[in-house]
Order: C-alpha cells, then structure tokens, then sequence
C-alpha cells in the first residue's frame, strides 16, 4: 500500500464505500499518478525512477481490473504501454504471494513472438521490479539451450519466452508450467501471423488451471477472438485506440514509384538530415538485406534485421540502431515486431507488407509518446491492391505526396562496371542483372551529375529518358527484391507453424506432451 489510508478505489463496491470516500475525498487529495493503484511501494519507487509519472491510458485502464484478479483482453499496440500494464499487476501479486519456487517452474508466464519483444519484456520487468527480489528468465530460439535449462533449473518467478522454444523446453522436461497462475500473451495477432497458434495453446493448457489470463493484441482477427473466448475467463476488454487505426500523431503518405525507382527515391528522402532515425520495411529477408546494400552503395550505412540474422546480430544490430549508431535499421516485419526504439522519427514503407495489418504495426514504431512521426510508403503499380487493402484497415484514404510513374526510370551509368550479383552467388530468378545496371552506383552517378553532395549524402538524382512504359513492357515485378518468399526462405506465414529460428515447427501428433527428450536443440 502506498499511503497510510487506503486509496478510495480499494473501497469502492463495500457498504461503507459512500462514507470513507466522504472522507478520503475530504480529509485527503485522491492520489494521482501511479499512487492511484493500490501498488506495493516498491514498485511505486520503480516506476518512478523509470521516470514514469503518469500512467498510460492502457495502464489506467489495465491495471485495477487485473489488480482485482480479473481476465483481460487488451487491445493495443506497443508503444501504448501495455507491457507495464501487465507487469504492474502480476509484480504487485508476486510481491504478495511469497511462495516457493519449484525447480524448473514459474509462477508468471509471457509468451511474446519475437525474441527482440521478449528480451524487451524482460528489461521492463526488471526495470519494475527493481529491489523486490523478483526473478526473471528468457527463453528463446536461436540463442544457446543450455544457459535457459540452466536459468530455469531453479525454478524463477517470470519467465519470458517464445512459444517454440518454451514448447521443446517443456516437451522436454526442462520447464514445467503446471505452477504458472498468471499468464499473459503478448501481440497474440503476431503469434497467429507467425502460425505460433497451436503451440500457444498447448502451452497455456500446460499452465494452472485457476490461472489469472491477459491477452494482448493489436487488432482483433477472428482467430484472435477465438483463441481469447477459449482462454479468458469473462474478461475485461480494455481498448486504447480503435482497432486497425493509426496512431493520430503519425503523418502518413504514399508516393507512387515504379519499382526501379524505388531506389533512388529512398537515397533521395535519406538525403533529408532531418530524418534522424528511420525505419525501413522491406516485405522478404533478401528484400532488406538488398535495400540495406543498396544503401550502403549509395552511400548510407543501414542495420538490418530479420529471421536469418542470428540473434546476436539482430541485437548488435538494434543495439546500434538504438544507440543512433545506425541512422537507419532495415527491418522484416516480424523481425521489426514489437521493437520499442524511442525517437525514430520516420518509417518508410520501401514496399508494402502482404498483410495490410502489418501496417499498423510498422508506422507505429514512430510517434511513439506522444511525439510525432512520419510515414511514408513507396508504392509500386502492382502494389496497388496492398495499398487498398491497407486503406480499408486503417479506414481512411492515404494522401498521394508524390506520383513518379510518368517520369522516366534512373539513368544508367556510362561506363558502369556490372554489378557483383553473380559473383555473390544470386539466384538467377531473383533479379535480372540487367536491372542493377540500370541502377548503378549510385553515388558515383550522383557524384558525376551534381558533384560531391553535401555533409558526404548523395546529391537530388537525376532522371534519364527511358520510357515509363519500358518497364512495364518488360514484365518485371520486384527489381529491387526478389519474388514471392518459398517455405523455407520467407517470414513465416500463417498456417505454416514455424520455430522464431526458421526451423519447420515439429508436429504434435505421436509427441507426448512432456515426454521423452526428442530432439536436440
Ligand atoms: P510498451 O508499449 O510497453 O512497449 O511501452 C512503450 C514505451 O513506453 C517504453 O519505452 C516504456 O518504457 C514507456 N512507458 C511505459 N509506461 C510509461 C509511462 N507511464 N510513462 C512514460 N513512459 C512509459
């Protein structure tokens, strides 16, 4: 408790409610801030050195009921706050439950989709339970087995994981759920995306049955809903922003591009000093490791992260990012997932993602607190029906800033030696060599047209003559990236269960849940 009285919301409800609160409302000023909750003192000392003064709508929301021990279904995005709306509660109970530890169990479960969102949990848990003897522990894909078995071997307080490594864990003996009474699901919709579903619910049935459940999503597909009346016990539904809209602060616009043009558009809009720190999605893995090339070639140093990166270096990569060691990180959506960087100050949307609701997901990395951001998606003609798609999930029309598909393609190189595709081994289906030709070196051919730029960026491009209709007589989709991700090759997709390191799911039929050890890590 924080105060020597109790606040009035603990009373609200009883008998007396009308009287105390006669004299709390008198006698003494209705705490504000997080003093609000009825929160052990120190996780109020916490949140305050966190810096966090007042809460989120999220947590004003979120907080009583589960403080109250009721199911929640939380709609919201991160950014919102969510994660220290679940925290808060499960901590406050932790604190009070005093219980023991069973070796290889925990008493708090969340389970996230990325290991970037669950390593970003766990800080957030650790930074609110600071001096309340609270432990955590993760569990990921991708990173060593061993150091999690180890972790866990004592049994801790919360465990933070991905459903596919946390599922052979458990298959395997190595953690037991049977103890976890407060469980939270963490971007539920990206779960689903990633086809974690199944394994989420074997995991949560594997939990206590008199369980406390929170279920927290973006937006709210059919699949979600289910999953939520089958898990959530009359739940409270707490919603921080309509479903499938956009943060209001977000300034968001579409240029229409041909795909050629893609390119020096994005060196073009770099060369903006006043982008500090921009986001750049890419559809496939091989997508933004060749935006990120191309960057590099036109003069730009980018990070990139998606699902082929090893973990260390997705988080070198974030780290650098984060640190404004990058100016630019080129992300996959479900790599991007869940990454709270605070500042980045501009999304751009090299190509569209296959799910419109990525979307949302991917502008809402800026604007982030309040502060304002900016969005902008490159659109090519056959993106068009993406672009409609993205449009009815947002429920508004995005402004067209620019339109470059009447004006010619980039000029080629005189002279330009071709490009290295072959030499680095690229399949012959993914891009046409011809392609990069017509791209060129960038910055050798800005610096030709316009002289060295200034503070080092590439200069305004300039267009060559060729017809815009050469390119659509050529047939050629993505230039810039390569076709349709194959299973094995692309993110994940729904309906095709797949482990956060890339690995087929395992089946369930003629696995027994907690049986033999059946697989090395
Ligand atoms: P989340 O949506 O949980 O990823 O949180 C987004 C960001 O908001 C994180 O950097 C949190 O540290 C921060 N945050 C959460 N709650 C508050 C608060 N009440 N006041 C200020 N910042 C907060």
């Amino acid at each position: 408790m924080a105060g020597g009285l109790r606040p009035a919301g603990f009373l609200r409800g009883v008998k007396l409610a009308m009287k105390v609160t006669v004299l709390t409302t008198e006698t003494q000023a209705k705490p504000t801030g997080f003093a609000q909750f009825d929160l052990p003192a120190v996780l109020l000392r916490a949140v305050a050195t966190a810096g966090y003064s007042e809460p989120k709508p999220i947590q004003r929301d979120a907080i009583p009921p589960q403080l109250a021990g009721r199911d929640l279904l939380g709609i919201a995005q991160t950014g919102s706050g969510k994660t220290a709306a679940f925290a808060l509660p499960i901590l406050a109970k932790l604190i009070g439950l005093g219980a023991k530890r069973r070796p290889k169990a925990a008493h708090a479960l969340v389970l996230a989709p990325t290991r970037e969102l669950a390593v970003q949990i766990e800080e957030a848990f650790r930074t609110l339970a600071k001096g309340a003897h609270i432990s955590t522990a993760l569990v990921l894909g991708g990173v060593s087995r061993s150091s999690q078995v180890k972790k866990i071997a004592p049994g801790v307080d919360v465990l933070i994981a991905t459903p596919g490594r946390l599922h052979d864990l458990v298959q395997e003996g190595d953690a037991i759920l049977s103890d976890v009474k407060w469980l939270v699901l963490d971007e539920a919709d990206r779960m689903l995306d990633m086809g974690f579903i199944h394994q989420v619910k074997r995991l949560a049935k594997a939990t206590s049955r008199d369980r406390q459940t929170m279920l927290f999503s973006a937006t709210m597909p059919p699949e979600i809903a289910e999953l939520a009346a089958g898990l959530l016990k009359e739940p409270v539904r707490v919603e921080v922003a309509p479903q499938g809209t956009t943060v209001a602060e977000i300034d968001q616009s579409v240029i229409l591009a041909r795909v050629k043009q893609k390119r020096k558009l994005l060196a073009e809009m770099l060369a903006d000093e006043t982008m500090r720190s921009v986001m750049v999605f890419a559809r496939t893995k091989h997508g933004a490791d060749r935006v990120a090339k191309d960057l590099a070639r036109d003069g730009f140093e980018a990070a990139v992260i998606h699902g082929n990166k090893s973990q260390n270096a997705r988080q070198a990569a974030l780290n650098g990012f984060r640190e404004g060691k990058s100016r630019v990180l080129v992300a996959t959506d479900i790599a991007a997932r869940g990454i709270d960087v605070p500042g980045i100050s501009h999304v751009i949307n090299f190509d569209l993602p296959d799910e419109a609701e990525s979307y949302v997901h991917r502008i809402g990395r800026t604007g982030r607190n309040g502060a304002s951001g900016t969005a902008v998606t490159l659109c090519a003609p056959d993106e068009a029906q993406k672009l409609k798609a993205v449009e009815k999930v947002i429920r508004r029309k995005l402004p067209v800033a620019r339109d470059l598909t009447g004006e010619p393609d980039p000029q080629p190189v005189a002279g330009e030696r071709p490009h290295q595709d072959r030499r680095e081994g690229r399949r012959s289906d993914e891009r046409p060599q011809r392609t990069r030709r017509e791209h060129g070196s960038k910055a050798d051919q800005l610096r030709q047209n316009r002289g060295p730029a200034p503070h080092g960026r590439p200069a305004k491009p300039q267009h060559a003559t060729r017809p815009a209709a050469a390119e659509a007589a050529s047939g050629e989709g993505f230039a810039g990236l390569p076709g349709p991700a194959r299973f094995g090759q692309g993110e994940p997709r729904q309906g095709r269960p797949a482990k956060p390191d890339g690995r087929p799911a395992q089946g369930f039929k003629g696995k027994r849940w907690g049986g033999r050890r059946s697989r090395a890590a």
